[in-house]
């Protein structure tokens, strides 16, 4: 049978394969085909943006921020709106065509491509995208290679995009996702060429989340240990799901003496570590768990919820907390109301308010707390602590269990695994995939807690600099040789940057789960494995023997 459409973008891609008919993540092909345009636009408009930068062009500042949406916009569970997704694409197409006039009377070079050539209609959307999406290239081991490629990107950008919200931004790495998408477009080249693009993307990635981390550090202060209440208050709240720093600090400031208190739900959760957010007393805790059981935890939340970024789980027939849903940024879903931030990037979140003075508090559906904020600097403060600890063997191994949750069973795994680690063992995390066992009784080590949360999955970043932190400590030469273990697990595209990032970094021998992407091909994997030593898990017992006994 003829496919509908193709992705394999994420870990829950149809027998880790691809979804060829509709998405598991609920998906429809006609939103792919629009997607698939929308990264065909984003391409054409990089092609000529990359020319255009060689003669010094300075773009106009609309350029980067419409390709970075464009972007995050087709990462798993951000957007579902087809016809928003459409309007992104005329855009694009409309700017790539004023970008080439450009180009023509300053007599930059720009190379043919059909992404640069193509014109049509939005009725020509669906018929062109059979064309221009992952199938496109038939080479499998080209594809898997510029698709990883492409997810890096995707993860990159996300980053760059709530950097750029907080007023920080990096040209190189602009540069970097301009160039690059430009050369998926028109660049015709060899494995071992497109293995090097992969790890200079790594590369990159390490810049964009260290910008991240510098933006959100210097908005909000350096996270530190703290204590997240997971109750309910008495009062009407709002959620705020994702991951954007700056939505929440504008929704916080507009909810003061409102009445109705804030919540955080999945990754937002990390929000609470940082010292400028704990002023806020009506940000009151965090509410359910992480992405994939938001169809229980809003339908007792009660109130509006806000979508700061992908999480987007589909809301059943018939929900009727989806008119309780507003998205903002790249996200978006059909029927849902979509907030915009004006020329000086404000939002007005007076409807969310509105609608929250007339609901119900939220259902109280559990209680007590959650420990996090170990980013690097809380941990740059316990150094002489962890350090004796390890001297002296009270601390035998790090283990690296950061990622993403999920909905298959085997992530069942990460929680069996950390139940099961030895007393000696610390964990170190950041994302979604805390949630598999941050409610475990673990304890802690000499008063060092065995979950060290840093935060979203871009302080991944901050595991990065522990590591380095512990190597320069301990006098080692190799990163490799810190008595640090990795076993992550991944879902979606910002997972990727991040293990792209550590491979960049040399880190050797990562466990990556509960599948090892689809979009890698045998050949892929096994230059992976054979260079870095890269796997997949297998049983608690037996990884516990590898990785840590
Ligand atoms: Fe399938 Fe994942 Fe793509 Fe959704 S994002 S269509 S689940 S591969």
């Amino acid at each position: 049978m003829e496919n509908q459409m193709f992705c394999f973008q994420c870990q829950e891609t149809a027998k880790n394969t691809g979804c060829t008919v509709a998405g598991v993540c609920g998906k429809k092909s006609s939103t792919a085909a629009q997607m698939d345009m929308l990264l065909f636009a984003a391409r054409g408009v990089s092609v000529v943006a990359s020319s255009l930068r060689k003669q010094q062009f300075q773009l106009p500042k609309d350029v980067v921020p419409m390709v970075l949406d464009a972007l995050f916009s087709t990462i798993t569970n951000a957007n579902f709106d087809e016809r928003a997704i459409q309007r992104k694409t005329v855009s694009l197409l409309a700017l790539r065509d004023w970008l080439k006039l450009k180009a023509a009377h300053h007599n930059a070079n720009v190379p043919h491509a059909d992404e640069v050539d193509w014109h049509g209609e939005p009725s020509d959307f669906e018929e062109k995208s059979k064309s221009v999406g992952v199938l496109r290239n038939t080479d499998e081991d080209i594809r898997s290679l510029k698709e990883t490629v492409m997810y890096g990107l995707k993860g990159m950008a996300a980053y760059v995009e709530h950097a750029h919200n907080l007023g920080f931004s990096d040209v190189e790495v602009e540069d970097f996702i301009l160039q690059t998408l430009s050369e998926l477009a028109i660049k015709q080249q060899s494995v071992e060429d497109w293995v090097a693009l992969v790890l200079q993307t790594g590369e990159m990635g390490v810049k964009a989340m260290a910008l991240l981390d510098k933006a959100n550090t210097t908005a909000y202060g350096n996270p530190q240990q703290t204590k997240v209440n997971v109750g309910a208050g008495c009062r009407p709240g709002i959620l705020v799901s994702g991951h954007d720093l700056r939505d929440l600090e504008m929704l916080l400031e507009q909810t003061k003496d409102s009445g109705v208190d804030v919540y955080t739900h999945g990754e937002m959760l990390p929000a609470h570590y940082y010292p400028e957010f704990s002023k806020y007393h009506h940000l009151v805790g965090n509410y359910g768990s992480s992405w994939w059981h938001q169809r229980e935890d809003f339908v007792s939340f009660n109130g509006p919820i806000l979508f700061t970024t992908n999480c987007i789980v589909p809301p059943l027939d018939g929900a009727d907390y989806k008119r309780r849903i507003f998205t903002t940024n790249s996200t978006g879903f059909p029927g849902c109301h979509h907030i915009e931030a004006d020329e000086s990037g404000k939002k007005d979140f007076t409807p969310l308010i509105t609608m929250a003075k007339h609901c119900a508090p939220p259902v109280e559906i559990e209680h007590g707390d959650i420990v996090g904020g170990f980013a690097h600097h809380q941990v740059s403060l316990l150094i002489d602590k962890v350090l004796d600890a390890v001297k002296s063997g009270v601390i035998k191994k790090f283990v690296v269990m950061a990622g993403c949750d999920g909905r298959m069973k085997s992530r069942e795994y990460y929680t069996e695994f950390a139940r099961m680690l030895p007393p000696d063992c610390v964990i170190l995390t950041s994302g979604f995939s805390n949630y598999r066992y941050n409610r475990l009784p673990l304890g802690d080590i000499n008063g060092i807690p065995r979950v060290l949360d840093a935060g979203q999955c871009n302080d991944s970043y901050s595991l990065v600099l522990i590591a380095i932190m512990l190597r320069d400590a301990l006098h080692l030469k190799d990163i490799n040789d810190v008595p640090i273990v990795y076993n992550i697990a991944w879902y979606e595209q910002k997972a990727v940057i991040v293990l792209l990032a550590l491979l960049a970094l040399g880190i050797k021998n990562i466990h990556v789960g509960p599948t090892l992407p689809g979009f890698m091909s045998a050949n892929v994997r096994n230059v992976l494995a054979s260079k870095f030593g890269l796997s997949t898990i297998t049983t608690v017992e037996e990884d516990m023997k590898s990785l840590v006994v």
